[in-house]
């Protein structure tokens, strides 16, 4: 394989081709730092509104460390997996006290800041600041698998470090960042699950194209098995608001927002699990009144079914909730839910009541 000729190749496909993404009009640390991390598991046409909206919000890394913990878990709502935005926010607070304000300007520096692995230093470290360092992402080792004919799965620590010495082999000094840029755009547009080989510039290298195995790469690893869960979550209200809770921070989804409510134990009915639930975690006496609704997501390898009810309280006088599983919780005007961040189910349940024509006025106040 030549590495050069390939690297030339996918140069000149990339000035050709490449998308129009507002981060990459001038590259900086800070604005390419948040554009990696929301492009993890993210479309691309989704980061760059998120990207928009953080940068306004949050335009430099003295906005970003000033700002609560709270309003950036918002402002990170629907991207999922907060404890990316845990740490970005972490890392520019670390970067205030001990850069002085200042984005590292080296590898191990950028590379040993909350929240950044390899990947994410590579990406900072080639794009903005010119040093040459791979960035392999699951893009690159997708096409390394096909380039290389790699016959295992590109888990294998093998595997990783044959793309990433061909990776180095290849890139150039004098554009590090376009050259790492342009393997992801090309995994991303040419080279994807479905390979479009005839449009191919580097297809003369590709040794899988030239078996006849590209559909066999990369080899996949033994599927995990899914795992189904059965959830109920209570809406309680009171004098027009609904009771909400604040997650402990060792729980999943630490610092979000939910309705109380847990998982429907074996030989329960979804009714039971929540009178249960809201004994133990706010310890209040309840019945289940209407059913609003159910909600399926999925979760890493869960698939969660969540049943979602009305419910009241079996005893007279107001209640007064004691929060035995969460940080802190209360009454809000369901008008005001859109200020707190929720976990998907929670969040979509919200959304479920505010169009639905038996609860919508209950948010017009
Ligand atoms: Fe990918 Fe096909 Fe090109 Fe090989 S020939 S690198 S499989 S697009």
């Amino acid at each position: 394989m030549d590495g050069k000729k390939i690297s030339k190749e996918l140069l000149a496909w990339y000035d050709a081709n490449k998308r129009e993404l507002p981060w990459r009009h001038a590259p900086e640390p800070y604005g390419v730092w948040i554009s990696e991390i929301m492009a993890q598991q993210t479309q691309m046409e989704r980061v760059v509104q998120y990207w928009k909206r953080w940068m306004e919000r949050y335009p430099d890394l003295t906005t970003l460390a000033g700002a609560s913990e709270e309003e950036v878990l918002k402002s990170w709502e629907g991207l999922g997996y907060y404890s990316r935005a845990r740490n970005i926010r972490k890392a520019a607070a670390l970067i205030m006290d001990a850069h002085n304000g200042v984005f590292p300007n080296s590898f191990e520096e950028i590379r040993s800041l909350p929240g950044i692995g390899e990947y994410t230093a590579g990406a900072i470290s080639s794009i903005a600041l010119g040093i040459a360092e791979p960035a392999i992402d699951a893009n690159v080792l997708r096409v390394f698998s096909r380039l290389l004919n790699i016959s295992m799965p590109m888990k294998e620590k093998i595997a990783r470090e044959q793309v990433e010495s061909a990776v180095r082999n290849m890139l150039p000094a004098d554009r590090p960042g376009d050259f790492n840029q342009a393997l992801m755009e090309f995994g991303a547009l040419i080279c994807g699950k479905r390979p479009h080989c005839s449009g191919c510039p580097v297809q003369f290298q590709c040794q899988a194209y030239a078996e006849g195995v590209t559909a066999e790469r990369p080899v996949l690893p033994p599927k995990k098995s899914i795992i189904k869960i059965e959830m109920a979550t209570g809406v309680f209200e009171h004098n027009g608001k609904m009771l909400i809770q604040k997650r402990k921070p060792d729980d999943v989804w630490p610092g979000l927002w939910e309705f109380p409510g847990g998982v429907i134990e074996e030989g329960e009915t979804p009714e039971q699990a929540l009178a249960r639930e809201y004994s133990e975690e706010v310890e209040l006496d309840v019945v289940c009144g209407e059913k609003i609704t159910v909600i399926s997501y999925a979760y890493t390898r869960y698939r969660v079914t969540m049943h979602c009810y009305l419910c009241r309280s079996v005893n007279e006088g107001p209640p007064e909730p004691v929060f035995n599983e969460a940080v802190e919780g209360g009454f809000v005007l369901p008008s005001t839910l859109s200020d707190y961040a929720f976990p998907a189910g929670h969040r979509r349940l919200v959304e479920f009541m505010r169009k639905d024509m038996r609860f919508a006025d209950r948010f017009l106040i």
